[in-house]
């Protein structure tokens, strides 16, 4: 979510897909292959069926692929190992993922208006001032978003397997099948499962940051956040607070390279940090991220702790052959702000619709030209994002004088306007050339501030 305060900054015009203008450089942490290949049009027809594609993981990313698969016409089947998984996660969603993706208004516990960003000196600065009366940042408990996402995904004619991926065997050779190997919890023997094997023409990796398929295929490793998130369970007077507000800690208490949050859900709040640099300090941090709230979820009861990994980058390699990787198993959690369902949901559906195309609904064999199409797209619309919070995430959560400049910066109404735009829809529309002036100035400002103040301090410790 700290993204959103940010984009805008340092004039970042994001493009929507429509929008075939912006100009990519080669990104250091992605593979881009010069050669492309222009097989999938003489691809063999699949003859006395149609494409079978496994998707491995039924969080948003896998849903996602899914339904689209399975409405494309491909014969598929859905993997998850627990029906009931209720992932570790904020549950923040932005106000375009609803529309999108259809969601239903039930599914989501609250409505975000209000954001406090608090700084490390506990300088709170309220953002959402700017927001219409119908936008909002919608939270979700995972649980329930994903169990919808695979139910629609099965309306649409997806199979749902409770099993639990162990291995694939990779074709023998070009055309021939994989061979995924799983325990089938649905036939279920004493809770181990049956060892079971599916062949299928392809597969998409949705099985999140310990991907399996992605150990399959080697697709490398990536560094990686460890967040960490305790729900409690407060009073409904101390609920009333959180009814449509949330709020973000930044400070080297609560996280040297990240920020703590407090996210409202239905009847608890979410109480959470992470950190790449300090993995093992994250039971210290999180103390801290309580303590900085502590008035106001004072009484309160843990009912769920929870921990996972988040990746800060995308993989070395995302698709080899007929195998992709989408949403975490890839690596796709923008930086700084930590927000991978949208991104999730978006590429599985991205990844989905380049098979469907490719094999002509279903009609067609596919080959690593089609999945490459999904790639390209990918990064043509959202690298920038990504880079661009790489570098804000170094610029302001780099020392609490650098944090202190950031959260004066968030008081600032364009910069709530551009960056919630930005957020809510997932692009930026043009800005006002002297408005962008004015915050460039405002922020050179901020940072001045900062570093001087830094400087300060060194000498107070020395
Ligand atoms: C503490 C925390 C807070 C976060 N907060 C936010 C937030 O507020 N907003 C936001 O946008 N993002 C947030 N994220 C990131 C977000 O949770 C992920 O980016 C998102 O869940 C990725 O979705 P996915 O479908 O790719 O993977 P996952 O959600 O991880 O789903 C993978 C699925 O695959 C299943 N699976 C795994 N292995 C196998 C296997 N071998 N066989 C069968 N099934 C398997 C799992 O059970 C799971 O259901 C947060 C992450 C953490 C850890």
């Amino acid at each position: 979510m700290a993204s959103i305060a940010l984009k805008s900054f340092i004039g970042l015009r994001q493009t929507t897909s429509e929008n075939k203008s912006i100009v990519l450089t080669k990104p250091n942490t992605l593979t881009y292959h010069k050669i492309r290949i222009n097989a999938s049009k003489t691809s063999p027809r699949v003859n006395g069926r149609n494409l079978k594609v496994a998707v491995v993981g039924g969080g948003p990313a896998g849903g996602a692929a899914a339904e689209t698969l399975a409405k494309g016409g491909i014969e598929t089947i859905l993997f998850e190992r627990k029906l009931d998984n209720c992932k570790p996660c904020g549950g923040a969603i932005p106000l375009c993922m609803v529309g999108e993706f259809d969601l239903p208004l039930d599914i989501i516990d609250r409505r975000v208006t209000k954001m406090k960003m608090i700084s490390p000196s506990n300088v709170a600065v309220d953002i959402g001032q700017t927001l219409k009366p119908h936008e909002y940042i919608g939270m979700v408990r995972r649980e329930v978003l994903d169990a919808y996402l695979r139910d629609r995904a099965a309306t649409a004619g997806a199979t749902v397997i409770n099993g639990l991926f162990l291995k694939m065997d990779l074709p023998k050779s070009t055309g021939s099948s994989y061979v995924l190997h799983y325990s089938d919890y649905n036939a279920k023997t004493g809770g181990a499962g049956e060892k079971k094997t599916v062949e299928v023409d392809a597969v998409i990796g949705a099985d999140g940051a310990n991907s399996r398929v992605a150990k399959n295929i080697n697709a490398g490793e990536y560094e990686y956040a460890i967040a960490f998130q305790e729900r409690i369970k407060i009073s409904d007077d101390k609920m009333k607070y959180y009814e449509n507000l949330a709020e973000m800690y930044v400070g080297d208490d609560v996280s040297p390279d990240f920020y703590g949050w407090v996210f409202p859900k239905c009847d608890h709040v979410a109480v959470g940090t992470g950190t790449v640099t300090h993995k093992g300090d994250i039971k210290k941090l999180q103390i801290a991220t309580r303590l900085r709230a502590r008035d106001k979820i004072e009484g309160g009861k843990i009912i769920r702790v929870e921990a996972h990994p988040i990746p800060e980058h995308p993989r070395p390699r995302r698709v080899l052959d007929r195998v992709a990787l989408v949403g975490d198993a890839a690596g796709y959690v923008t930086k700084c702000s930590g927000e991978g369902i949208y991104f999730a949901a978006k590429s599985g559906r991205m990844c989905a619709e380049a098979i469907v195309e490719g094999s002509e609904n279903g009609k067609r064999m596919v080959d690593e030209s089609d999945l490459r199409k999904y790639l390209e797209k990918w990064d043509k619309i959202y690298w920038p994002t990504y880079k661009v919070l790489d570098v804000l995430q170094k610029v302001f959560y780099r020392s609490n004088p650098a944090r202190e400049a950031f959260v004066e910066m968030c008081a600032d109404e364009y910069v709530q306007k551009m960056t919630f735009d930005s957020y809510l829809y997932k692009r930026v529309v043009p800005g006002n050339p002297l408005d962008d002036l004015k915050l460039a100035v405002n922020t050179i400002g901020s940072l001045v501030r900062a570093n001087a103040l830094r400087r300060e301090m060194e000498k107070l410790s020395v």
